[in-house]
């Protein structure tokens, strides 16, 4: 059953994509972002025959849904490949009591979620960019979780190179080990003197060089993109059919430690294609404006300057680039009325659907709270102190507001978006413990570490990443799927 998944914009602006054009930018022309143009539906009998599927296999399944554009023999190669360095299992689930479930979803190379999409991204471009004959560089700027994912996934390919900007002397020792240790040829580190405002600000500028990005085949791997969006989709299913049992369209209810609304968006998508789910329980940290636009339905973005350092960094975020895609939804796919409120949102700072907010529970099951320093501590201690279970800062952000959404009868699955190792000062905090390191993780904090270091200068930038960037046929707007009817 191939699909002809099509991508829109929704701004209403271009024409339809197929999934492999949308793969590097998931920027649509207009300044939207790409959307399925129908989203596929699973039916209860094809979810009942999932079960026997590994992760893979799974996973195969959901992405040739989207992906009508590629082979569905290629595509389990790719899942094959993208879950390798995954346990056996890929995604467990553990319970740690009060009818909450982790879904682990941190085994991968990086010990966050984002090794979940970003190692099937890794396999997807270098497969799209062999069969339209390119290359790409993606240029991005990390405090973080995402710069070690993606280097992690793409290290070793030999269409795409890597420059990760990152604030110099601002990550901990373990993500700075995670990145500088890489030694790949196509692995570029550059540490900037600034702070994640400036890297990101770096790559803005250079992105914004219509010339410079096109003679250098510039792309990003960033949390817009829509390759990563249908990856995680997988897991809901995964998980969802890990808590039921067979036979029953029984309803389980998801909390997901949230930052640019990337991973929820795609348990949002997992509902809309008939996954049972109940309620989406959207968690924040300190840094609470997604919580505060479910509950009251404004949304106003804050500056850099209101935006706090806390101890969840991975989920400090001002604006979330990803919601743009559920007021798609909210707005019945009017791309009108898109537009109009990203109008708002320029002019005045907020756009405002109080009108439309009882929906957001109602019909999309949409439900947030927000957790502090002070429950993630408590919350780490407490879930220790009934199961022996240590988990990390994000997680127990979803645990905290979890625990606020649990139904009677309903199973409730929290994503496990880090492993605790990552942050071992807060666990120090919390539980007055030293985590121990794995031999393997022990090496890479101990192996010689390869970075450049560079002034907050454009200029700069662009001779190191004129020098060192792979070359190939420059192809336009998008160095992937030059021939969108390539079979
Ligand atoms: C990226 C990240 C998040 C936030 O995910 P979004 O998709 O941006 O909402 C949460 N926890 C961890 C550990 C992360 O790395």
């Amino acid at each position: 059953m191939a699909s002809d998944q099509q991508y829109i914009s929704t701004r209403g602006g271009g024409e339809p994509l197929s999934f492999s054009e949308t793969l590097i930018e998931g920027l649509a022309r207009d300044g939207g972002l790409a959307v399925p143009a129908s989203m596929p539906h699973v039916a209860t009998e094809t979810l009942e025959r999932w079960r026997a599927l590994t992760y893979p296999q799974l996973a195969t399944e959901v992405l040739a849904l989207f992906a009508g554009d590629i082979p569905r023999e290629d595509l389990a190669r790719m899942t094959d490949a993208a879950y390798a360095p995954f346990p056996a299992e890929v995604v467990p689930l553990r319970q740690i009591g009060d009818g909450l479930t982790l879904v682990g979803l941190s085994e991968g190379p990086t010990l966050a979620f984002k090794d979940m999409a970003m190692q099937f991204l890794g396999q997807v471009l270098e497969y799209a960019l062999e069969r339209s004959g390119s290359v790409l560089n993606v240029l991005g700027a990390t405090s973080g979780d995402t710069g070690s994912a993606a280097e992690h996934a793409l290290r070793g390919k030999d269409r795409i190179a890597v420059f990760m900007l990152s604030p110099r002397g601002r990550m901990s020792a373990f993500q700075r080990a995670q990145m500088f240790s890489l030694d790949d040829a196509n692995v570029h580190n550059i540490a900037v003197d600034g702070v994640f405002d400036d890297c990101q600000n770096l790559v803005k500028r250079l992105a914004g060089d219509v010339e410079f990005k096109r003679a250098h085949n510039l792309g990003a791997v960033n949390s817009i993109n829509l390759a990563r969006i249908t990856a995680q989709v997988v897991y809901y299913f995964w998980a969802w059919l890990r808590a039921t049992d067979a036979g029953g369209a029984t309803e389980v209810s998801f909390t997901v430690p949230s930052g640019n609304f990337g991973n929820i968006l795609s348990g949002f998508y997992a509902k809309r294609m008939g996954l049972p789910i109940r309620r989406l329980v959207l968690a924040t940290n300190e840094n609470n404006v997604l919580d505060e636009f479910f509950r009251t339905g404004v949304y106003r973005p804050r500056t850099a300057a209101e935006t706090l350092a806390t101890s969840s960094p991975s989920m400090d975020i001002s604006k979330a680039s990803n919601l743009e895609r559920f007021i798609f939804e909210l707005v019945d796919r009017d791309p009108a009325r898109v537009n109009t409120a990203w109008h708002e949102l320029d002019a005045q700072g907020f756009f405002d659907f109080t009108a439309e907010q009882p929906r957001f529970a109602d019909e999309f099951g949409l439900v947030s709270g927000t957790s502090t320093h002070a429950d993630r501590i408590e919350t780490i201690r407490s879930v220790h102190a009934g199961t022996g279970e240590i988990i990390d800062p994000h997680t127990a952000d979803g645990v905290k507001v979890a625990r606020e959404h649990v139904e009677p009868g309903v199973p409730m699955l929290v994503l496990e978006t880090a492993k605790p190792q990552k942050f071992a000062d807060m666990i120090r905090e919390a539980l007055g413990v030293e985590l121990e390191y794995a031999p393997e993780l022990q090496a890479m904090l101990d192996a010689p570490q390869h970075v450049t270091d560079m002034a907050d200068d454009a200029d700069a930038l662009r001779a190191y990443i004129a020098a060192a960037a792979l070359r190939g046929a420059t192809v336009g707007h998008s160095p992937v799927g030059a021939d969108r009817h390539e079979s």
